[in-house]
């Protein structure tokens, strides 16, 4: 079954007895048992995926989970408070299986923050590599999962990750992806050898920018040690949450495929403009980074940014200001397109600022006149 097709129809469950299209959302803390025998039975069951308690989900968590497992083609899932949240019970759950662990170079910063400042504490070291590296080189006998990121948050960077996975397995160590960027419409990590992987579901896959969501897949076996650390640590998503997320899931497909026709338009358009230096968006990629996203990715609609000419800081305010179409703010994914600085140089009084966008559903052409506007601001140096 197509992917466009799977994402309408699976996680029905708890809809199809009510005889609705959607599912009920039921807020509970407790779960009732009709008798003994039942809630015996209860306690024998897989925790986060059987009604037990409210911490551990209600109908509507499970029918996402179940969603999600299906789409990313593996076994099981687990819904978490937030990204970050799923990142954290993965990185944990794993940390504790060894002593270290190899990450990819430009993750998402909160990541490498949990790994330098808090894995670090427990005497938990993070190596860093990048795509130039020998990973056999960097394997210790105590490392325990490899966790990379494609495209990397920082400079987009890619990585063969088929290679990387092969390698891990040869050693006997996990294989985790923060897969956000690329969602299940351009990126199937499990098809590469990816043992666990991790989504901010808060992005594209809501995409209304109105829930905080993490979703982690794989199989029953890889994610035992995930589960585990979760019903330790009182991990929960909330049925709203989850509910909004699977009301997301539903037209994600046309979403991203509008999100990526519209970023394609802006980013050629914004290549051709004066003030405009350099674009990074891996659709234009070439060489030996051209066949790592053509074999990995089938699109691609973030991440994607734009270095700008040496101008003048208090210009390059203006442009920032004067912009009506893309708000500036941070959590790319949802409708609306968004603006970032990159913050590194913004203290210097002239410079090559760099600026991060998110393009959403509005006509490409507006969104280009608005720029055009803003970039109108700057007079080059
Ligand atoms: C936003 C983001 C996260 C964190 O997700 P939250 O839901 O905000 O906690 C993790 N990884 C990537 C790549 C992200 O963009």
């Amino acid at each position: 079954m197509d992917i466009s097709t799977k994402l309408i129809h699976l996680g029905k469950s708890s809809a199809k007895p009510l005889q609705s299209v959607n599912p009920p959302i039921v807020k509970t803390s407790t779960v009732t048992f009709p008798d003994l025998e039942a809630f015996i039975d209860s306690k024998t069951q897989m925790v986060f995926e059987n009604l037990r308690y409210g911490r551990y989900g209600t109908q509507v968590n499970f029918d996402l989970q179940h969603a999600m497992a299906e789409i990313e083609g593996t076994e099981t899932c687990i819904a978490t408070s937030s990204g970050m949240s799923a990142i954290v019970a993965v990185l944990s759950a794993y940390a504790e299986l060894g002593k270290h662990i190899l990450m990819s170079e430009g993750v998402y910063k909160s990541t490498k923050r949990f790994c330098d400042q808090e894995l670090a504490k427990r005497g938990i070291e993070t190596t860093y590599f990048t795509k130039d590296d020998s990973i056999e080189k960097l394997i210790r006998s105590d490392t325990s999962l490899i966790y990379i990121e494609v495209p990397a948050s920082s400079k987009l960077q890619l990585l063969d990750i088929r290679r990387i996975s092969e390698v891990a397995h040869q050693h006997g160590i996990t294989v985790a992806s923060d897969s956000t960027w690329g969602t299940p419409i351009f990126f199937q990590p499990h098809a590469f050898g990816v043992d666990l992987s991790i989504h901010s579901a808060t992005k594209y896959i809501n995409g209304h920018s109105d829930v905080i969501l993490g979703l982690i897949t794989g199989t029953r076996q890889k994610m035992a040690p995930v589960r585990e650390w979760c019903y330790r640590h009182g991990s929960h998503a909330a049925p709203d949450s989850c509910w909004l997320t699977l009301r997301g899931l539903r037209t994600l497909n046309v979403r991203m495929k509008i999100h990526q026709k519209n970023t394609m338009i802006v980013a050629k358009w914004l290549k051709a403009q004066k003030e405009i230096d350099q674009v990074v968006y891996p659709p234009f990629f070439t060489g030996k980074d051209a066949t790592l996203w053509n074999t990995q990715f089938s699109g691609g609609a973030g991440p994607f940014k734009a270095i700008l000419q040496p101008c003048k800081r208090q210009n390059f305010e203006q442009f920032i200001n004067s912009l009506e179409l893309f708000s500036l703010g941070a959590s790319y994914g949802g409708y609306s397109s968004l603006i970032t600085p990159e913050i590194s140089n913004l203290n210097n009084s002239e410079d090559a600022y760099t600026i991060r966008l998110h393009i959403g559903l509005e006509n490409p052409e507006d969104l280009c006149q608005d720029l055009r506007t803003g970039l109108n601001s700057i007079d080059l140096i």
